[in-house]
């Protein structure tokens, strides 16, 4: 690990001689949001970001990815033959991906890259990508990432963290691929005395995040009478099960698999599913077992704040970004939720009449 100074005017030159080598996402604004694009030659990402209005988690899982192509005419030669599609697996940088972000890949990767199961497509891609984190000075309103084990100068799944300081960055490069993006770049000016400084602003910076979300408890609730709380009615009483909260949340990997047949040519893919949606648990046989509303939205709730707790023992499911707080359409909180959950007690057994 080291610091490094970069000079804003030296940011642009930097930021074109990484092109040379990375594909460069960044984040840029369309409308009023931000969100990460491929930067072309000439575009810089744009810095004046509180958070992105979608996580960058389609950089690396697409939210539409043909797993492979296929014919069925029985007159090819290659029939029935599965043939993935070529796919651009070059060196990436995200550059400017939030703490809380780069933190979620972290949690992502429990699901993608396990001991029985390495799912290939979503490896390569995030092998091949080096996270340029933006420590966040300035956090919303909605953030909670000190109380979702993150924090606005957390390390977690970065290559390298940069923190703004008016006319520089400070960077602190943290991995091997951080080494070669820095070198990319041409950014070499060592800070060697940036280490308190740089501590500094990680706690002020903490000290500005609304916390106050409990988390401590969950662990230790009984998951069946957690299931049966009475809340859930009233949790789930004004979802729309219109799914935001799931595409735009940086920890949510749910995918369906469908084919896509046009004559006798076919490709799989796969596309990112929602367990807000009515068809994400529908049976074959036409029995649902998430068939309600309130089913489905204290799934989303128990699988990130109790399922996942107990599976993995490393905290929730979620980094406190904050996006699913602030673009719910009917203000749906998931600290609310955790608060009710945190605090639950099951009612006391009556004794028989
Ligand atoms: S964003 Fe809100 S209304 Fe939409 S599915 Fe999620 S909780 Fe329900
Ligand atoms: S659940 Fe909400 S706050 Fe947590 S990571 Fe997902 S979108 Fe962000």
């Amino acid at each position: 690990m080291r610091f490094l100074k970069i000079a804003k005017d030296d940011w642009t030159r930097g930021v074109e001689d990484l092109k040379k080598s990375f594909r460069v996402f960044g984040p840029v604004k369309e409308k009023e949001a931000y969100d990460f694009r491929l930067l072309d030659k000439g575009v810089l990402p744009d810095f004046s970001f509180q958070n992105t209005r979608l996580s960058p988690k389609s950089t690396v899982y697409p939210q539409s990815e043909i797993l492979f192509e296929y014919t069925l005419d029985e007159s090819k030669a290659d029939h029935h033959v599965h043939k993935v599609p070529e796919k651009d697996y070059s060196p990436r940088v995200i550059l400017g991906i939030r703490p809380c972000d780069a933190k979620a890949f972290e949690l992502v990767r429990l699901n993608f890259d396990t001991p029985e199961y390495k799912d290939p497509y979503w490896l390569s891609a995030y092998e091949a990508t080096t996270k340029v984190g933006l420590a966040c000075d300035d956090p919303c309103s909605t953030c909670f990432c000190t109380s979702a084990g993150s924090g606005p100068y957390d390390e977690a799944g970065l290559d390298v963290l940069l923190a703004d300081r008016d006319d520089h960055f400070l960077a602190k490069v943290l991995t091997e691929k951080g080494e070669a993006f820095v070198s990319a770049a041409g950014w070499n000016t060592e800070a060697p005395d940036a280490e308190a400084g740089f501590e500094k602003l990680a706690a002020e910076a903490e000290g500005k995040v609304p916390g106050g979300v409990p988390t401590d408890k969950l662990a230790d609730k009984e998951t069946v009478a957690l299931h049966g709380a009475d809340f859930w009615e009233d949790v789930a009483f004004s979802c729309i099960n219109c799914g935001t909260c799931t595409y735009l949340c940086p920890t949510c990997w749910c995918f369906d698999i469908q084919d896509e047949v046009k004559g006798a040519e076919g490709v799989r893919m796969r596309n990112w599913d929602s367990c807000m949606f009515p068809l994400f648990t529908l049976h074959g046989s036409g029995h649902n077992p998430r068939a309600t509303k309130v089913d489905r939205v204290r799934q989303r709730f128990m699988h990130k704040l109790k399922y996942f707790v107990d599976r993995y023992g490393r905290g929730i499911q979620c980094v406190g970004c904050g996006r699913c707080v602030s673009s719910c359409p009917v203000n749906i909180d998931i600290r609310r939720v955790a608060r009710l959950m945190n605090e639950f007690e099951p009612a006391p057994e009556k004794c028989p009449a």
